[in-house]
């Protein structure tokens, strides 16, 4: 198979769905949650990309989350049991742990996802969640999660750091000591960035940093060179991202195509990005009549998603 020298694919995160059945006031995918069109990620397709890509790079994690994936936990089982199939060690999903009212039907999930070989389950429990999400019902599946054998951690978010003192993070401590009695580990460094509704509802927490527009992608936190690519998303529609970048559809292209031609010099948005980072960016998206204010902005990367968005036509 061709190899990319741009791509060096380690890592495949499958957005199965923008379908949820929380409401958080944290969350950063909120502008896109229970909207019309595709509703998840199809199974085959996801299934024919672990299989596809693990064959060509060296694939070491496979991660699904969401909206909520488990609303569709067929696509997540598909998922994780070709991974464990292909030898992929680290094979995680995130949830809240709120998909069904049926207890038998949460028992029989989590018994499933233990079949097929989920190595790490990230329970979202905290102040956000649990404002909209029962905690007796998570809590009951985290309980069958354990039963079935599913090493799991509660994953709670953070405004600003753990160590911040805020209402909220209050709240997600108390909120954590009511699972205490599952004796589960809890992730670290799960820190709020203000993005989609953490925007608009946690401000104040925040100090607004002057952003430097010319900073070079993998310079970052969570970012890479767009030459030097070690992680793909997929969305729920089918499109291949590189960062915040489309670069192809599972749906209408083959992902072994899609990564064999991959460069990011071919496309003008990459291009300005690679050449003046998102200074340059911002002036290509100007010259295509879509402005915007970087000062209202607190990441350079959220103003890069969303001008790669808009390009796009999203
Ligand atoms: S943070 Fe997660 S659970 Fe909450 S609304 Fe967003 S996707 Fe749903």
């Amino acid at each position: 198979m061709n190899k990319n020298s741009f791509l060096n694919l380690n890592r495949i995160e499958f957005i199965v769905t923008y379908r949820c059945s929380g409401k958080c006031r944290h969350c950063s995918v909120a502008p896109k949650l229970n909207r019309g069109g595709q509703s998840h990620l199809s199974a085959d397709k996801a299934v024919q990309a672990v299989e596809t890509l693990s064959r060509i790079f060296p694939i070491s994690s496979v991660m699904t989350f969401g909206g909520e994936p488990l609303l569709y936990p067929d696509v997540v089982c598909a998922v994780h049991r070709k991974a464990a199939e292909r030898g992929i060690p680290t094979r995680q999903l995130i949830t809240n742990g709120y998909f069904s009212k049926d207890s038998k039907t949460v028992r029989r999930t989590a018994e499933s996802l233990a079949e097929a070989g989920l190595t790490q389950l990230l329970l979202s429990v905290d102040a956000f969640h649990q404002e909209t999400i029962p905690l007796d019902a998570v809590h009951h599946f985290a309980r069958c999660a354990i039963a079935a054998g599913i090493p799991s951690k509660l994953h709670p978010a953070w405004v600003v750091s753990q160590s911040h003192r805020n209402p909220y993070n209050e709240k997600t401590r108390e909120i954590l000591s009511a699972f205490g009695d599952l004796n589960l580990p809890v992730s670290s460094g799960n820190n709020i960035v203000l993005e989609g509704n953490a925007r608009e509802y946690l401000e104040a927490y925040y100090e607004r940093q002057p952003l430097d527009l010319s900073v070079k992608c993998g310079t970052m936190p969570y970012s890479a060179p767009l030459t030097d690519v070690s992680s793909l998303s997929i969305a729920p529609n089918g499109d291949v991202l590189v960062c915040g970048f489309v670069i192809g559809n599972l749906y209408t292209g083959d992902i072994a195509e899609i990564v064999s031609r991959y460069d990011p010099r071919a496309s003008e948005g990459m291009r300005a990005v690679l050449e003046g980072g998102v200074a340059a960016l911002l002036s290509y998206a100007k010259c295509r009549g879509i402005a915007l204010d970087p000062s209202s902005y607190w990441s350079v990367c959220e103003i890069c998603h969303t001008l790669a968005e808009q390009l796009a036509g999203g």
